[in-house]
Formats: C-alpha cells, structure tokens, sequence
C-alpha cells in the first residue's frame, strides 16, 4: 500500500474499539484493580473527555482507575488510536522513520514512542501463556548464556527478549483488530 493511501488512517480508527483492545489486551481475563490487585472492581462511567475511557471503583481498596492507568498510554498528548497504529507499525517491523511517515509525526516523537511501547506497556501486561493459536515471527533465542547471565545481558540480551515481546503483542493486537473476514 503507498504511504498516501495510510495517512490518514488514524482518522478512519474507531476510538472504542482502540479502547476495547486495551482492556483485552491487559485484562484478557477481567478487569482487576492496578493497586490491590482485586477483581471485586465496578464501572464508574466514563472519562470526562475521551467518551469510550471506561473508569473503575475497586470495591476492595476503594481506588479509582481507568483502562489507560498505569500504562504509558496515559496522559500522553497522543491519542490512544495512534499508539494502536504505532504498535501495529511495530509488529510490522518498520522503522521509526517509516512510522513516523505513515502517522504524519515527527521521527523523535515516534522513537519517544517506540521506547516507551517495548519498556512499558510491555512490562506492564502479564507473562504470555502459549495456548491456542500462537504466532511467532521472527524469534531471536539467546543461546549459550548457560551460568553466564551477565555476559548475555552486556550483549543486549534482555533488549531482544524486550523486543520479541513487543513484537509479539503487536501482532496479538493486530490479529484482534483484524479478526477474518471468512
Ligand atoms: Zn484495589
């Protein structure tokens, strides 16, 4: 596809499917409470300003949070359709330069974001767990770090695995966005 045909494609995202990504995303098995941790957790209406940001009461700890609470979608500048593009861009390995092409942004924003994408939202979000149907591209395995952790993590080891899981969530996202048409 040429790059004129995608920019303007976050104008065409629907912004409560964005948000219902990222509670499937970070709640795959229901909503529970960022502080304590509690599934006793119940709607309370919407944010003031973005329409489709569901707020929570835990009725555990009485804390109040949203879907983007915690994660370095919160409180940035960009709206959350175009962090879900930015990770689909991820998942389809483009370069920060590509990405910052197809969303009309500048390239250090778009690295800004990247970063933040492998560091935090990826931290952020449970261990995977293999079942089902599992996707695995490009797969870069560590080898011969046996009793020698340091020495591997000096390499940028644990930057691979970082990146590896950014990819793989990006590709969850996408195959969620995109659910077969047949
Ligand atoms: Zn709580």
């Amino acid at each position: 596809m040429a790059a004129s045909d995608l920019i303007n494609l976050s104008g065409l995202i629907d912004d409560a499917k964005c948000f219902a990504l990222v509670r499937q995303h970070r709640w795959p098995e229901g909503t529970c409470c960022p502080v304590c941790d509690s599934g006793a957790v119940i709607r309370d209406g919407y944010d003031d300003t973005q329409p489709y940001r569901q707020r929570y009461r835990c009725k555990a700890c009485a804390g109040r949070f949203d879907d983007l609470t915690g994660t370095v979608l919160a409180g940035h500048h960009q709206p959350l359709r175009v962090w879900v593009l930015c990770l689909y861009f991820m998942g389809l390995n483009l370069s920060n330069r590509q990405i910052a092409l197809e969303l009309g942004l500048d390239a250090s924003d778009v690295q800004a974001m990247t970063e933040q994408l492998r560091r935090g939202l990826v931290a952020k979000t449970p261990p995977v767990e293999l079942t089902g149907e599992v996707e695995v591209d490009e797969v870069y395995v560590v080898a011969g770090h046996k009793g020698q952790p340091a020495a591997v993590a000096k390499r940028g080891g644990s930057d691979a695995i970082a990146s590896w899981q950014a990819r793989r969530a990006a590709a969850r996202w996408r195959r969620t966005s995109h659910p077969s048409s047949g």
